[in-house]
């Protein structure tokens, strides 16, 4: 199956991730993707203080770079990745509209304060209630950032709490999770299909496939596809599996970006 584009992906600019931005561009290049967007981390005040800034003098030096040197042969998106949290919107803000650009994808990485992957989060709460805080903060923050074009792994809170059953079904939530794919819908903004979970030992894409049913029936139509990859070897993991999913659930298009404003690809 031949893929479009790998619309979430990381490089060194990241905390988490050692994958040089060469190397990445590499392996889409043999792939032969049409495009590649980096999505690397900005999580200001999050809990690893490696994931807060991004060298952006060198960041947009090696980008353009490179971009230059594939030029012809492959379109690369200079994308970001926010970790929204309402007490740093302004630096937010003030990031998104001090650099060029092209994709924004807005996740929520930490909840009321506390992290997720330390498990702060969930200390002392069920797994209902760490849920249930968790959207009731995505809805916040669709409801309070305007600049961001989708929004990230929804649900993937489920991969994080040390709960017995690692699962969560969207008619426990179904009110919150309609208000938040109301409100991206009414916005302009879409989500994504993120193929991580596979990766995690989760049996489902983030988000599962109620809610990307639900996001369709409520007339949501701007739907990107990423991996998260960290290493060249995971751009486009298991997209095979979200394209068919998509499609079976009546998707036609998948959607592309380019300086912020999404076009429309057929799924095949
Ligand atoms: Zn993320
Ligand atoms: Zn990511």
């Amino acid at each position: 199956m031949q893929f479009f584009a790998d619309y979430h992906t990381h490089t060194s600019y990241s905390g988490d991730s050692e994958a040089p931005m060469l190397e990445m561009v590499e392996q889409a290049v043999q792939m032969n993707l049409q495009q590649l967007v980096f999505t690397d981390h900005v999580d200001y005040d999050y809990a690893d203080t490696s994931f807060e800034l991004i060298d952006f003098e060198d960041y947009s030096r090696e980008f353009a770079e490179i971009k230059h040197k594939y030029l012809g042969k492959i379109d690369l998106l200079m994308g970001v990745e926010i970790g929204y949290q309402p007490h740093v919107a302004d630096r937010i803000r003030e990031l998104l509209k001090s650099h060029p650009f092209e994709f924004v994808i807005c996740s929520t990485h930490m909840a009321d304060n506390l992290d997720f992957y330390t498990g702060a989060f969930f200390e002392g709460k069920s797994s209902r209630k760490a849920y249930e805080r968790y959207f009731i903060n995505v809805l916040q923050s669709v409801q309070q950032l305007d600049d961001f074009d989708v929004y990230g792994h929804l649900d993937f809170i489920v991969r994080y709490g040390d709960y017995p059953v690692k699962q969560l079904h969207y008619r426990d939530y179904a009110d919150i999770i309609d208000e938040i794919l109301k409100a991206l819908i009414y916005a302009g903004k879409g989500i994504e299909v993120n193929t991580s979970g596979y990766r995690y030992g989760l049996k489902q894409l983030h988000p599962q496939i109620d809610i990307l049913k639900r996001y369709r029936q409520l007339g949501g139509e701007i739907i990107t596809i990423g991996s998260d990859a960290h290493y060249p070897q995971d751009i486009c993991f298991e997209f095979e599996h979200a394209y068919q999913t998509l499609i079976d659930l009546g998707y036609k298009y998948m959607t592309v970006f380019k300086e912020r404003k999404p076009a429309f690809i057929k799924l095949r």
